[in-house]
């Protein structure tokens, strides 16, 4: 039981450390004296901060249901000054005598408000775009103007999109056709030749050196992407032998996203070094060196190389890659290049986060234990309740271990019908109790055996969020990622609940049972007691890379509404856009229903029930009318 006196003494600043807003937040989030969670866009001005629940207010009024995915665009374009200026910073501190040029790889989040604050804000420091696909190419192409920004083509490309880009660079943007494959030389040849443009050129290396990490299949030999040195070497003869070698211009390389050790992307910026030299000993024109992405994103605060982490900051990034780059060219005597990076995730996580109410829950109720047991209990059950009874903080373990003993044979004993159903619920109900008072009895232990981790998990309540795992947040329920969760406001109340999230997918997989954790991954989260008539508001933070379009229909549960903010320095707020969520009608006609065709059937199966008498040709009306506002509704729970 949690005391009264517990409950006052309660702090904001407790919630701030439970939730380690401060050490996942990168300064952008915080919690407030009356315990909301606000929104503190501007580095260098924390006075300026907007409150989420008041947000969530003036969502509410303006008829916004739950879920939201709230933008704020002021974080990205922060993200963006910070990654230029720290570029900047390490560049001037240690002589490096070109400059640095980033592209946003559109994959990452591919909408087109995105992109548009990149190329609008990201114009100051002639941030560009990278494009993996003819759709990404034909999108960068109408949203870049800056003729100075980069353009990097990696993936696959056909003559249709190769003819586009030779277009382009005749135009004059600086676009660069990256070799992923040696076969696509040939193509590119032939249609520089047959439209008389000469393209800027790169080769994607394939690395030697592989990184730790979730997404960091695309080090290491057997990466899918890339040439390997032999194949590098067959370029450069060809280009050669074409007389074009003059065309080759850069050296491009991704390790992965999300790389938690700096060591390895030292590791990876030497390797890469060595080829651009090796190229220009070659007598390519080369000038570009770009480093792709897998600057990551330190979702649990912890500053480690964990995967949900990383052990550098950007400035630290910055000033070893430009170290690296320096070391190797300096000792050859060459020219600095022009030094591209294709972050992603770093750009733009940190500026979107999920907003939903809690539906319900489910709550773990510990059963008491009975005074005594009925006559004629069976033996098994005696032990129980005598294990029950006997066990503390010296024997938690031991008597665990009985617990579930006894507990299975008696199970076995109620298969062969040797106890009856109210006997073996009152060993379930002797059971349960054992497992709330060890969960109890383990927080005065120093350390708690590895066996009895998981303790908590089997006590923990379960929250129903309204919003779809598969739709908001994939990453979590394909790869385990583990993004910060946590209350909104409340925050000046103690949480005297652990919980799991189950989504409304009814899926088993719909759930998030994995949570932030300074030491390790926590298996529930600390959450409060619902109210009566008070909506109890979280947040997913840090969701605004990958999360959007890798969301799915799963249960046909669609896009969320999305709003997104513009805060100003006097702390008010423009909610700038608000795109509405789908439809239900949306995202069955996604899976090639006929929302009109649904209609008039369902009215001949109303009209053949008036006929039958099971209803009558009024009551068809009302019915039709539900089903037809049921078409035109949000696809999550609306209150
Ligand atoms: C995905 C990808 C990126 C983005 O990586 P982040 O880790 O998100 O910065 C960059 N370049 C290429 C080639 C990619 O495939």
């Amino acid at each position: 039981m949690v005391k009264k006196d517990a409950l006052e003494r309660w702090t904001v600043e407790q919630s701030a450390e439970l939730y380690s807003i401060r050490n996942w937040g990168a300064g952008y989030f915080d919690v407030s004296r009356d315990g909301h969670v606000v929104i503190t866009p501007f580095l260098d001005n924390k006075k300026a901060r907007v409150s989420i629940p008041k947000i969530i207010k003036g969502l509410r009024e303006r008829g916004l249901d739950m879920p939201v995915l709230l933008r704020v665009e002021n974080i990205l374009d922060s993200q963006i000054s910070l990654l230029h200026q720290s570029f900047r910073t390490a560049m001037e501190r240690l002589g490096y005598k070109s400059v640095f040029r980033g592209v946003f790889p559109i994959k990452v989040n591919q909408q087109e408000q995105v992109l548009e604050e990149i190329t609008k804000h990201g114009g100051k420091y002639h941030h560009g775009l990278e494009a993996g696909s003819k759709a990404e190419l034909i999108a960068a192409l109408a949203m870049l103007r800056d003729p100075e920004a980069c353009l990097i083509c990696n993936g696959y490309k056909d003559e249709e999109f190769i003819d586009l880009g030779l277009y382009a660079c005749k135009m004059g943007y600086k676009i660069f056709f990256v070799l992923e494959m040696p076969s696509e030389l040939e193509l590119i040849l032939e249609r520089s030749k047959a439209l008389g443009i000469e393209p800027l050129l790169g080769v994607r290396m394939k690395l030697a050196a592989k990184a730790g990490g979730h997404w960091t299949e695309s080090g290491g030999d057997r990466s899918i992407f890339g040439l390997d040195s032999a194949q590098i070497v067959e370029v450069v003869d060809r280009l050669k032998a074409a007389d074009m070698l003059h065309c080759l211009r850069l050296v491009h390389y991704h390790l992965g996203s999300q790389i938690p050790n700096i060591r390895d992307i030292r590791t990876a910026v030497q390797e890469a070094c060595r080829v651009y030299c090796g190229l220009i000993d070659e007598g390519a024109a080369m000038g570009y060196l770009d480093l792709g992405g897998g600057l990551a994103v330190d979702y649990d605060g912890s500053h480690t190389n964990y995967v949900n982490s990383r052990n550098y900051t950007l400035d630290e990034y910055c000033a070893d890659v430009v170290e690296a780059v320096m070391q190797t060219l300096d000792e050859k005597g060459m020219d600095h290049p022009v030094l591209i990076t294709e972050s992603g995730r770093a750009l733009v996580a940190y500026y979107s986060v999920l907003l939903f109410n809690i539906l319900d829950t489910s709550r773990f109720e510990a059963p008491p234990l009975p005074k005594s047991l009925p006559e004629e209990t069976p033996t098994l059950i005696a032990n129980l309740f005598e294990a029950a009874k006997s066990m503390s903080v010296r024997n938690v373990q031991e008597s665990l271990n009985d617990a579930v003993y006894y507990r299975d044979e008696i199970r076995g004993l109620f298969r062969h019908g040797h106890v009856s159903l109210r006997q073996r619920a009152l060993a379930e109900n002797i059971f349960w109790h054992m497992v709330n008072q060890a969960a109890g009895l383990l927080k005065q232990l120093k350390q708690v055996p590895p066996e009895l981790d998981d303790l908590h998990e089997a006590i923990s309540d379960i929250y129903y969020a309204n919003m779809s795992v598969f739709q908001s947040v994939p990453d979590s329920w394909a790869i385990g990622h583990i993004f910060p969760i946590m209350p909104v406001h409340r925050l000046d109340e103690m949480p005297t609940r652990r919980a799991i999230l189950a989504d409304i997918t009814c899926d088993c997989d719909g759930k998030i049972d994995r949570f932030i954790d300074p030491h390790a991954v926590a298996k529930s989260l600390p959450l409060h007691e619902l109210k009566d008539n008070e909506e109890y508001y979280l947040g997913v933070f840090l969701v605004g890379a990958y999360q959007e379009t890798l969301g799915d229909l799963h249960n046909l549960l669609g896009d969320t509404n999305v709003v997104s903010l513009r805060i100003h320095e006097d702390n008010s707020y423009d909610f700038v856009r608000e795109v509405e969520g789908d439809t239900v009608s949306d995202v069955l006609s996604y899976v090639e229903f006929d929302p009109k065709k649904l209609q008039t059937r369902f009215r001949h199966t109303a009209e053949k029930a008036v006929r039958e008498g099971r209803i009558t040709a009024r009551e068809r009306r009302d019915i039709m009318r539900a089903f037809e506002d049921g078409m035109r509704g949000y696809t999550y729970f609306e209150r």
